[in-house]
């Protein structure tokens, strides 16, 4: 075989396996669930660290907002948090489930978030610079 029969071989093969893992995904249930999973390992992962118990999680579309956390202990994450740095997204995670402890951005509130990340003024000051430009 000639090494551009075997090129052309290779190439075959490696759009195939292209071609399938795409089509997984388009088979799954939602587009970014793949994705997601990020946020919800990163939430597993800091309300044990921060002993917390968050009622509900949804990641949706949630607009305007990046998360949100109602009185009765639901939080709510918005699907592009996957598409942001991960220390970003871990800070958005610790920030919501701090608000289980504390409702308000009270100093102790944001104790809470320094006391898990001590420097997330840096992920506050990437979310100010390029979170509008966070998309697909
Ligand atoms: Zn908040």
């Amino acid at each position: 075989m000639s090494i551009i029969e075997i090129k052309k071989k290779l190439l075959t093969k490696h759009s195939t396996f292209r071609l399938r893992e795409k089509r997984e995904e388009r088979g799954s249930v939602h587009p970014f669930l793949p994705r997601t999973k990020k946020i919800t390992e990163k939430i597993e992962k800091y309300q044990e660290w921060m002993g917390v118990n968050p009622h509900k999680i949804r990641i949706i579309d949630l607009k305007n907002r990046w998360g949100s956390c109602s009185d009765n202990g639901n939080l709510n994450f918005h699907w592009k948090c996957a598409m942001a740095p991960l220390d970003v997204l871990t800070y958005i995670v610790v920030h919501e489930l701090a608000h289980l402890k504390h409702k308000r951005h009270s100093q102790p509130f944001w104790n809470e978030v320094d006391k898990v990340l001590p420097n997330y003024q840096n992920q506050i000051e990437w979310l100010k610079q390029n979170g509008a430009s966070l998309d697909i």
